[in-house]
């Protein structure tokens, strides 16, 4: 059997822009693996977040295929493409997304809600997810008590709750200094080698770049590289 578990042939996007359309991804080939931790690297306006969007199910391809988790996007009904999301693929943002009113607690326990879990059960499962992230001591508080970097380690832990398969994080440092920055990629890496979630980032950060295994570049909807990558620990900085 595969381990692919996103395949990506001959996929184009273009949006309807006035009265013409224009092409924001041409022609990508890709496969990801289970288990890696994959970066699509370029300039705003490459097509990262319309390439993410469409693995994420939150959008469908004009042409080609993109067939995540063995599940074709273009042909999933919305309901089954909700479903795929709901179980089996995390989302981080640039933005971290999180709810204001509710505590950090409620934040990460909101992507259970939608599964068939008892209260003890999702219990269980947010308490450790804040494990994962290291934020067990600020449960109660909400994102407005918090740092930027807590904030996106509650978006984490968020996206990781529901142990889905894959997690697609959108330019997840922008918002982040430096330290921030290295903190939540060792975070996530950490999630990619104990459990073997599947981590696509999209990224101009080269301090993001440091940690990925695999760099994918696009420029102009296009992949112009691809390439794997060492990681050596004791250079990054
Ligand atoms: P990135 O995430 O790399 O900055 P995007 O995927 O957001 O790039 O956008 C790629 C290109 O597609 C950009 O030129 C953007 O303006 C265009 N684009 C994205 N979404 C839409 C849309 N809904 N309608 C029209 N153009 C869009
Ligand atoms: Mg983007």
């Amino acid at each position: 059997m595969s381990d692919k578990v996103i395949q990506l042939k001959g996929l184009t996007k273009r949006f309807p822009v006035g009265n013409v359309y224009f092409t924001a991804l041409s022609d990508i080939n890709i496969d990801i693996d289970k288990g890696e931790f994959a970066g699509l690297v370029g300039p705003s306006g490459s097509g990262k977040t319309t390439l993410l969007n469409i693995i994420g199910s939150l959008d469908v391809p004009s042409e080609g295929n993109a067939t995540v988790l063995g599940h074709s996007i273009a042909s999933l009904s919305q309901k089954q493409a909700a479903h795929l999301r709901n179980h089996h693929i995390g989302f981080i943002f640039q933005t971290y997304n999180l709810l204001p009113v509710y505590t950090v607690y409620e934040n990460v326990e909101f992507a259970l809600l939608l599964q068939n879990m008892s209260a003890g059960e999702r219990r269980k499962a947010v308490m450790q997810a804040l494990e994962w992230v290291g934020l067990t001591d600020k449960e109660k508080s909400k994102p407005s008590m918090l740092s930027g970097g807590e904030c996106q380690r509650v978006a984490i832990a968020r996206s990781m709750v529901k142990k889905p398969q894959i997690v697609l994080a959108d330019e997840p440092t922008a918002n982040l200094d430096s330290k921030n920055s290295h903190h939540i990629l060792q975070t996530m890496k950490a999630l990619n080698e104990e459990l073997d979630v599947t981590f696509v980032f999209s990224t101009h950060d080269e301090k993001v770049m440091q940690y990925l295994k695999r760099k994918i570049a696009l420029a102009d909807g296009k992949v112009v590289a691809d390439e794997a990558q060492l990681v050596d620990e004791t250079q990054i900085g």
